[in-house]
Parts: C-alpha cells; sequence; structure tokens
C-alpha cells in the first residue's frame, strides 16, 4: 500500500462510518418514530402525528437523495439538521403525556457520529442553550414537565453530551495520530537514507499507480535516467565518505533546479531517474541539458581542492501509461550511448 492509497482507506473508513450511522438514524430511528406516530394519527393527535411522520418520511428521504447523489457531507448536515428540528420541536410539544424528554438522551451521541468532533460541540452547545431556553421558561412552551424532572434531565443531558465529546475528541485523535504514523512509515520506506530523494520503489508503489490512475496529469510523461561519470575513481581517489557529499550535492541540485512537479529518484549507487509529468522531448532534453550543465559547472570541495563531476543523461518520453518500463528501458539505453558518445552529455 503507498502513501495515496493508505490517505484514500483512511478517508473510506470515515465514510463508512457515517453511511453507518445515517443509515440508522434514517432506517431503525425513523421506523421506530414511524411506529409511534401512526397511533396519534388514528386518534387524532394531528400535531404530534404530524411531527413523528414528517421527521420519519425526511429521515427516508435523506437517506435516498445520499443513496442517489453519494453525497455523504451533505446528506449528514441535513439529517443533524433534522434530527436538531425533531428534538427541539419535541420539547416544545411534550410528546405523549409529556415523555418527550426521554426521547432526547441518544441525539447528542447522533449528532457526533454524524458531524464530527468539532461541529457537533457547535450544534450540541446551540441545542442545549435553546433546551435551557424552553425548559426553564416553561410557559413559553406546549409541553408540561414537571419541575424535578426538567433540572435533572437538563444536567444528565449535559454530562452526557460532554462525556460524548470527550470519547470522540479523543477518537478522532489516536485516528489520526495512526494514519499519520502510517503515512511516515511508508515514506521513509520509500526513500533515500543517503540523499533523501524517493528510491526506486516509489515508482512501483506511488508513482505507477498514479500514472495509471490518472493519466491525464502525467502524460506525456518525460523520462531522464542519469549516471554520474567516473565515480568508481572519485571514490578510489577520496574515499567512499567523500563519494556520499557528491551524491547528497547532486540530490540537492536536482532539487533546486527541476519544477515542483519533476520528480528525481536515485534508483541505484550513482543512478538516478527524473521523471518531468507532462513534458514533451523536446523540453525533456532542455531540463537534462539545463541539469547537466549546472553540475558540470559545480565545484565540489573535496579533501579542501576543489574538484568537477559530470554525468551522461539519457532521455525518452512515455506516452501510455502502460508504456512506463520500456520508456525507462528506452532512457536506459540512451544513457549507455551517451556514455559511448564521451560521457557529459544529454543523448
Ligand atoms: P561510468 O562513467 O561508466 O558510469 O563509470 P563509473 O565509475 O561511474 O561506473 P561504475 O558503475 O563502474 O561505478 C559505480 C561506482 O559507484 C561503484 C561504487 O564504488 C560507487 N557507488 C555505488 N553506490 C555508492 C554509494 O552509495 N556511495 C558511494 N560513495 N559510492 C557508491
Ligand atoms: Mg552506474
Ligand atoms: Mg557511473
Amino acid at each position: 500500500m503507498n502513501v495515496f492509497e493508505s490517505q484514500a482507506q483512511a478517508q473510506n473508513v470515515d465514510k463508512d462510518r457515517r453511511q453507518y450511522i445515517l443509515s440508522f438514524v434514517s432506517y431503525i430511528s425513523g421506523t421506530v418514530i414511524l411506529l409511534y406516530g401512526l397511533p396519534h394519527l388514528m386518534s387524532g393527535n394531528v400535531a404530534l402525528a404530524s411531527l413523528l411522520l414528517g421527521t420519519s418520511l425526511t429521515f427516508l428521504l435523506t437517506v435516498a437523495y445520499y443513496h442517489r447523489t453519494g453525497d455523504i457531507d451533505l446528506a449528514c448536515k441535513i439529517e443533524a439538521v433534522l434530527v436538531v428540528g425533531f428534538v427541539l420541536a419535541l420539547i416544545y410539544h411534550g410528546g405523549h403525556e409529556n415523555t418527550a424528554l426521554y426521547w432526547i438522551f441518544p441525539f447528542p451521541v447522533i449528532l457526533f457520529g454524524l458531524l464530527g468532533v468539532r461541529n457537533a460541540l457547535i450544534g450540541n452547545t446551540l441545542v442545549l442553550l435553546a433546551i435551557a431556553v424552553m425548559l426553564f421558561t416553561p410557559d413559553w412552551i406546549h409541553a408540561e414537565y414537571r419541575p424535578e424532572e426538567t433540572t435533572r434531565f437538563f444536567a444528565s443531558l449535559v454530562i452526557m453530551v460532554i462525556a460524548a465529546g470527550i470519547n470522540d475528541f479523543f477518537r478522532e485523535r489516536s485516528h489520526h495520530k495512526m494514519s499519520a504514523l502510517q503515512l511516515s512509515r511508508e515514506q521513509q520506506a520509500n526513500t533515500d537514507p543517503l540523499t533523501r530523494l524517493p528510491n526506486r520503489r516509489f515508482i512501483d508503489a506511488s508513482l505507477e499507480p498514479r500514472l495509471n490512475q490518472t493519466p491525464d496529469e502525467f502524460l506525456p510523461l518525460g523520462v531522464v535516467m542519469c549516471d554520474i561519470d567516473h565515480f568508481k575513481q572519485l571514490n578510489d581517489q577520496f574515499g567512499h565518505q567523500a563519494g556520499d557529499d557528491v551524491l547528497k550535492e547532486v540530490a540537492r541540485l536536482f532539487r533546486k533546479t527541476l519544477r515542483r512537479q519533476d520528480v528525481a529518484c536515485r534508483t541505484g549507487g550513482e543512478e538516478f531517474l527524473i521523471f518531468l509529468p507532462r513534458t514533451e522531448l523536446t523540453d525533456v532534453h532542455i531540463v537534462a541539458e539545463k541539469v547537466r550543465a549546472k553540475l558540470a559547472n559545480t565545484v565540489f570541495p573535496i579533501r579542501g581542492t576543489p574538484h568537477r563531476v559530470t554525468a551522461s543523461f539519457g532521455t525518452a518520453v512515455c506516452h501510455s501509461s502502460g508504456e512506463l518500463s520500456a520508456t525507462v528501458e528506452y532512457a536506459d539505453e540512451q544513457l549507455y550511448n551517451a556514455k559511448k558518445a564521451g560521457r557529459n552529455r544529454v543523448v
């Protein structure tokens, strides 16, 4: 699994969770509310019947909207507004023989499920304020609750909101921490520790799948294979550490010279592959030539004495997502030709 896939997977899990909450509220709560509403319709209690049946119907319409459009964000927001409207209207009305308050307890938790911690905290606080106003100014509402009941109900509802908020806050935080950890592990596995450039695994795990998924973002994809000239000689003459320092400096030069969308990878000891999205061959040549000239003109202080390093470059262009490995092979052949033709050049 690569970096892009793991991000998508974390989002999918969250979408699944919200989808379950939405379905539960719409189908199960909707049915329960419907079953309580029907007898009131028969007995002519029009206000309560309309509230219960109307809520049940709009819950079902919301889940139907979600199934039609797939827009989980908007569906959850609509459902949350319906839940809040239902809670406030039920408290105002009092329900069957003023038993409304028993039905209110599940809704703070449902809001957390639908809206996430931040929005649910804001929503629940506003709902608590509205409930407080209704309960403590009893003349304004239709319902008649006993004063002992309202204070106890309100206190336990506040505790419930706080407990649900704490629980969800830490659940969300540990979820984010784990995703971030997973992401950094994958990034480390795909990064060369010496130069901090992506390694060969990055090409298979990230670049190629993305090229297959969204080819228009990449094609035509310029490919440049680069190999430092006579590197063995440099190592033999100045030691492995000096060679490592040169590799790090070359990587820095790539990062400085290439565009933001370009990717330079270290694919072997002193070999690099550079990918240039949406670049035709003429421009691939220009970029490779720019890198070559910059490298050839850079002075490397090795053991106190200035030293120059050159590299050879093979270029190619990939025109379809299935051709990536063939293009890389062709760039490798061109690199061989550049070496044969005398090194320090682009072919
Ligand atoms: P050419 O111009 O034909 O490419 O000659 P070359 O000497 O660069 O090519 P060759 O493939 O013969 O040698 C590559 C050398 O790169 C061999 C090895 O000593 C050195 N090398 C490979 N990986 C590393 C590394 O991580 N650090 C250092 N310092 N040297 C490395
Ligand atoms: Mg080599
Ligand atoms: Mg070499």
